[in-house]
């Protein structure tokens, strides 16, 4: 089995997730941990996220995944971009606590001209720097599109900056279909040839969460531009053989497709749900 959700807006805290999640019959979510520009984080309300485990363990949810701003970028060139990056990952993690075992994704980042040489020293030394070994969260890294200086894009890049972290428990991967697909990786025709190459290069056993979306672009574009399932240069099929594959077999899969509004994402989840039975 596998768990099925989206991203939600956390701005009305997280037991109103718990409710919008189950009220679409997903069975995991995904939100960002602040405004995904930045800024600052609303303060907890434990209350709230008290109510929110319990509906989440009623309701069988899977893990959940927090999505840090795509702001952060640990391999600026700018000591201060650098900075924030650091203090937005540290108090994201503090935060993560009141929902223990989940996970925290983050976009590598772009190194901006530096090369991805230094780009890939930045980030492992802000996880070494970060990651406690008393956390219970496990820091995800997402696959990446490669658009522009952007780090992550090929899975080498992915296994060098795990290499240089010493907590390697406490991370993992989040593949994203649209990004792989966009970073010329064919998830679509040859699943399996992508999950043999990503078992090869960083492991399976890192790879925890998958983002389902289309995507608006051919293989190799690198373009990261998100379409509906079915609508886009992926396919229905591809997502119906995803979705079912064996390797991925209880990993939550969450869909960050273009949708207007939560009713979308209900009908794509029931889509979904209908392509697998
Ligand atoms: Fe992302
Ligand atoms: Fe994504
Ligand atoms: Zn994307």
């Amino acid at each position: 089995m596998i768990y099925l959700g989206c991203h939600l807006t956390s701005a009305k805290g997280y037991e109103n997730m718990a409710k919008e999640a189950i009220s679409i019959k997903a069975d995991t979510l995904q939100f960002f941990t602040r405004n995904p520009r930045g800024g600052r984080a609303k303060e907890i309300d434990p209350q709230d996220v008290g109510r929110f485990l319990a509906l989440a363990g009623e309701h069988g949810f899977g893990r959940i995944v927090a999505h840090a701003p795509y702001t952060l970028n640990p391999c600026s060139k700018e000591e201060k971009t650098r900075e924030f990056a650091y203090m937005t990952m540290a108090d994201d993690l503090a935060r993560m606590e009141y929902t223990p075992g989940n996970y925290y994704n983050f976009h590598p980042g772009s190194h901006v001209g530096q090369g991805t040489e230094a780009g890939i020293e930045l980030i492992s030394r802000l996880l070494n720097d970060i990651i406690k070994e008393e956390q219970t969260t496990t820091v995800l890294l997402e696959t990446m599109a490669g658009k522009g200086s952007e780090i992550g894009g090929s899975f080498e890049e992915l296994a060098a900056i795990i290499d240089r972290v010493n907590l390697k428990e406490k991370l993992g991967v989040c593949l994203d279909t649209c990004h792989v697909h966009d970073a010329g990786y064919d998830i679509a025709a040859d699943p399996d040839g992508v999950l043999a190459e990503f078992d090869r290069v960083i492991g399976l056993s890192y790879l925890k969460a998958i983002h389902i979306n289309d995507s608006k672009n051919p293989l190799g574009a690198h373009k990261d531009r998100h379409e509906v399932i079915g609508a886009g240069h992926l396919g229905r099929d591809a997502f119906a053989r995803l979705l079912t594959h064996p390797l991925l077999d209880g990993l939550p899969f969450i869909l960050e497709t273009p949708q207007p509004d939560l009713a979308g994402y209900g009908a794509e989840i029931k889509m979904l749900r209908e392509l697998i039975k």
